[in-house]
C-alpha cells in the first residue's frame, strides 16, 4: 500500500504552512551527486520531463523540495511552486526557467544557500515521492567561483543527507567508484549503509563487466543496494523533445531496456542485479514507505511535541480565547456599528442645527463687515466710495433710502449664498468627521485597508446624497429670497443671539490682538507702528520704502504686522459700537430694522437654519444612518473573499500571532489524528501480515 506516502506528503504540505520546525522533519530521498554525475538526468528520468536548470554555469545554489504528487485520475501533469503563488505549470520550460530564475537570484558571494525551493508535481505519471535535489559537490573551482563554493555545497549536503532522510547517492559508472565524493559523504553520515540507495549512471559508457563489479560493490556495502541506469535521452528522441515538454520516461525505458538486454549474461533476469530507470523507481517508492512507517512514530511523538507548546502558548499568552479571521472582522465590525448608532443617536436635528447657526453667524458677521463695518482704513485700496465711512453710522438719516438698500442688498446676498450646498456640506463634513473619529476610537485603526473601506463606503454615500440635497433644499429656502417677514419673537431671538455672537467675536479680536502685539514686539512697539501707519493713512506722511519694502524706519514685515494691527483696533472699535448699538432701546423695535442690521440679519440666519436643519435631518441624517452600516455589512462583510478576510486580520501584529498561535494548534491537532489512523492502519496491515 502506497496510501502512507500519499499520506505523509499530504501531512508535509501542511506542516509547511505553518512553518516547519527542525524537529518536524519527515522522512525525504536526498540526492547527492558529483556535477555532471548525471544527478539531474536521474531526477528528470522519475519525473518523465526535462525541468532541472541547466547550462554550463548553471550550479544548483538552493535545494529543491521536490514533491511528486501521483493524481492517477488526472489525465494533465503540471507544477507549482507554492510560496510563489503561479498557479499550475503545464509547461515543464517554464519550471525550468522559474527553477534558473530562483537560483541565480542567490547572489555569487554567498554561492549556495540552504533556503528550499518548494516545487510540486502532479501527474498520473510520477509516484508519490518526497526528493531533495542538492547542488551537486564539485572537484575544483571554478575561476569565476568563491573559492569557499566547495565547502559551503559539502556542508549543505551534510545537514541535509542526516536521518530519517534516505540517501541517493549517484556515482557516474566511468568514474572509480572510490572516487565518488556521493558515496564518501554518505559513509560519514551512514557508515553501515543503512539508509543509502548507490545509482551508477552512465552504465552505457563503461564495459558490462565494470558494470557488475561497481553494482557489486563490496568495500562500501549498502543494505539497499546499488541500481544501475541509463538516463541519457537517446539523440534521436532528443530532438522530438527539445521543448522539454514531452514525457520522456517512455523513450529512456527503451534506451535502458535495449542497453540491458543486449548483456543478458550481465544484466539479465538470473543476475539478480537492479538495473533500470523503472526499477530505480520502485526501489524509492518501496524504501520511502518504510522510511515513512519507520518514522511514524517518532513523527508522531515530535509532532505531539510541538502541539503541547502551542497550546502551552495558546493558554498563556491568549487564555484559550479562540480566534479565526472572520470571527475577529466580525466582532470588529459589530462593535463599529455599535459605536455608530450610538453616535447616530446623539447627533440629530438639534446638532445639525447648532452647525447650521454657527457657519450662518460667520456668514453675518462678514457680510456685516463688508457693507457696513467697512472704513477707509487700507491706505493700499481706498474704499469705494459709495460706502459710508463708520463715523458717519450713527448720524446718518434713517430715512435715507440708502440704508433700505443696504439692508435689503445684505438680505439678498445671504438668502442667494446658495445655501442649499453650504449647508448640505456643511453637514455632510461634520458626519465625514464624525466617522472618521469612530474609526480612529475602533479596532479598524489598525488595519488600513478597513480604514479606506469604511471611508470609502461613508464619502460615497455621502456625496451621492449631497448631490440631490442640495438642489432641494435651495427650493425650499427659495420664497425667503423674495420677501421675509419677522414676528416679534422672532426679533427677540434674533437680538439676544447676535449680542453673544458680537461679544464673541470681540474677545477673539482681543486675543488676536494680544498675539499680534507680542510678535511685534511689545505694547510700545506695537503703538509706534500703527500710529506711523496711521500717518500714512491721513496723508501726513508718505509711504516712501528704504529699498526693502519698509519705511518710517520699519521693516515691511513690521508695517504689514501694524496694519493687522490696525485693522483688528478699528474692528474692535466698530464691534464695541455695534454692540452697544444692538444692546440700546432703538433696536428692541423690529420696526428700527434699517438702523440694527445685525439683528435683521441674524434673524434671516435663523429662519433660513431653521428650514435647513428640519429637511437636512430629514432627508441627509435619516438616509444616511439607514444606508451607512449596510454599506458596511456588503463592503466589510458578505463581499470579502477568505483572502481578503485573513489578510484584513493580519494587519494587525496582535491578532496575526494570535491567529498563528490558534492555527498551528488546529493544523497540529489535526495532523496528530491523521498520524494516528495511519498508525492504526500500519499496525493492523501488521498484524494482517504476520497471521497470512
Ligand atoms: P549533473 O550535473 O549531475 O546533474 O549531470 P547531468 O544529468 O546534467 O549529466 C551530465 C552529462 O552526462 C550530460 O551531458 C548528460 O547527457 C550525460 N549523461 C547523464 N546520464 C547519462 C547516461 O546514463 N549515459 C550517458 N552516456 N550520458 C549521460
Amino acid at each position: 500500500m502506497m496510501l502512507l506516502t500519499k499520506k505523509m506528503i499530504e501531512i508535509r504540505s501542511l506542516l509547511q504552512t505553518v512553518g516547519q520546525s527542525e524537529t518536524l522533519t519527515l522522512p525525504s530521498i536526498v540526492v547527492i551527486g558529483s556535477q555532471s554525475s548525471g544527478k539531474s538526468s536521474v531526477l528528470e528520468a522519475i519525473v518523465g520531463h526535462e525541468f532541472l536548470p541547466k547550462g554550463h554555469n548553471m550550479v544548483t545554489r538552493r535545494p529543491i523540495e521536490l514533491t511528486l504528487v501521483n493524481t492517477p485520475e488526472a489525465k494533465a501533469e503540471y507544477g507549482e511552486f507554492p510560496a510563489l503563488g503561479l498557479g499550475k505549470l503545464t509547461d515543464f520550460t517554464v519550471i525550468q526557467r522559474t527553477l534558473t530564475d530562483l537560483n541565480l537570484a542567490v547572489p555569487a558571494e554567498q554561492c549556495v544557500t540552504d533556503d528550499p525551493i518548494q516545487l510540486r508535481i502532479y501527474s498520473p505519471n510520477v509516484p508519490d515521492l518526497s526528493l531533495i535535489d542538492l547542488p551537486g559537490y564539485i572537484q575544483v573551482v571554478g575561476r569565476d567561483q568563491p573559492p569557499e563554493l566547495k565547502e559551503k555545497i559539502a556542508e549543505l549536503c551534510e545537514k541535509y543527507i542526516q536521518p530519517p532522510n534516505v540517501i541517493l547517492a549517484i556515482s557516474a559508472a566511468d568514474v572509480d567508484l572510490a572516487n565518488s565524493t556521493a558515496l564518501r559523504a554518505s559513509r560519514k553520515v551512514d557508515p553501515r549503509g543503512e539508509r543509502t540507495i548507490g545509482v551508477i549512471t552512465k552504465m552505457d559508457l563503461v564495459d558490462a563487466e565494470r558494470g557488475v563489479s561497481m553494482l557489486t560493490d563490496k568495500k562500501y556495502a549498502l543494505r539497499l543496494g546499488y541500481v544501475g541506469v541509463v538516463c541519457r535521452i537517446p539523440q534521436t528522441s532528443q530532438s522530438l523533445f527539445h521543448r522539454g515538454n514531452g514525457n520522456i520516461t517512455t523513450a529512456i525505458a527503451r534506451n535502458e531496456q535495449a542497453f540491458f538486454s543486449s548483456h543478458p549474461s550481465e544484466f539479465g533476469a538470473e543476475s539478480n542485479l537492479d538495473v533500470g530507470t523503472k526499477n530505480l523507481r520502485k526501489k524509492l517508492m518501496h524504501v520511502l514507505e518504510t522510511t515513512m512507517a519507520a518514522s511514524l512514530k517518532t513523527t508522531s511523538e515530535a509532532i505531539t511535541r510541538e502541539l503541547e507548546e502551542a497550546r502551552y502558548e495558546f493558554k498563556v499568552q491568549y487564555n484559550e480565547r479562540p480566534l479565526s479571521a472572520e470571527s475577529y472582522l466580525a466582532e470588529s465590525l459589530d462593535s463599529f456599528k455599535h459605536s455608530f448608532r450610538g453616535f447616530a443617536e446623539e447627533f440629530g436635528r438639534a446638532e445639525v442645527r447648532e452647525l447650521l447657526k454657527r457657519e450662518l453667524d460667520q456668514q453675518v458677521l462678514n457680510l456685516l463687515a463688508q457693507k457696513y463695518w467697512n472704513r477707509p482704513f487700507d491706505d493700499i485700496a481706498p474704499p469705494p466710495p459709495e460706502e459710508y465711512p463708520l463715523e458717519d453710522l450713527p448720524k446718518a438719516d434713517p430715512n435715507d433710502t440708502i440704508w433700505q438698500y443696504k439692508l435689503d442688498g445684505s438680505t439678498a446676498a445671504l438668502t442667494k449664498l446658495g445655501i442649499g450646498r453650504l449647508a448640505t456640506t456643511v453637514v455632510a463634513s461634520s458626519l465625514q468627521a464624525h466617522i472618521d473619529g469612530l474609526i480612529a476610537g475602533s479596532r479598524f485603526s489598525a488595519h488600513p485597508f478597513a480604514r479606506k473601506a469604511i471611508t470609502d463606503a461613508s464619502t460615497t454615500i455621502l456625496k451621492d446624497l449631497s448631490y440631490d440635497i442640495s438642489d432641494e433644499l435651495e427650493i425650499c429656502i427659495k420664497p425667503y429670497k423674495y420677501r421675509i417677514e419677522l414676528e416679534d419673537n422672532e426679533w427677540k431671538k434674533g437680538r439676544e443671539n447676535i449680542k453673544a455672537v458680537l461679544q464673541e467675536e470681540l474677545k477673539a479680536c482681543e486675543t488676536a490682538n494680544k498675539t499680534l502685539e507680542n510678535q511685534i514686539g511689545g505694547k510700545r512697539k506695537t503703538k509706534d507702528v500703527m500710529a506711523f501707519i496711521d500717518r500714512v493713512r491721513s496723508g501726513s506722511v508718505a509711504l516712501e520704502g528704504n529699498g526693502v519694502g519698509g519705511a518710517g524706519g520699519f521693516s515691511a514685515a513690521l508695517l504689514e504686522k501694524g496694519r493687522e494691527a490696525v485693522f483688528l483696533r478699528d474692528r474692535l472699535d466698530v464691534l464695541r459700537l455695534r454692540l452697544m448699538a444692538v444692546k440700546s432701546k432703538q433696536c428692541a423695535d423690529k420696526k428700527n430694522k434699517y438702523h440694527c442690521p445685525e439683528v435683521f440679519l441674524d434673524a434671516v440666519a435663523d429662519k433660513l437654519t431653521t428650514t435647513a436643519d428640519l429637511f437636512l435631518d430629514a432627508e441627509l441624517l435619516s438616509k444616511f444612518y439607514y444606508l451607512f452600516p449596510r454599506e458596511l455589512d456588503a463592503r466589510l462583510g458578505r463581499n470579502l473573499s477568505q483572502t481578503e478576510i485573513d489578510r484584513f486580520a493580519r494587519e494587525d501584529p496582535k491578532i496575526k500571532r494570535h491567529l498563528d498561535v490558534v492555527r498551528r494548534k488546529d493544523l497540529l491537532e489535526h495532523v496528530l489524528k491523521e498520524m494516528e489512523a495511519l498508525r492504526q492502519l500500519e499496525l493492523r496491515e501488521k498484524r494482517y501480515s504476520s497471521r497470512s
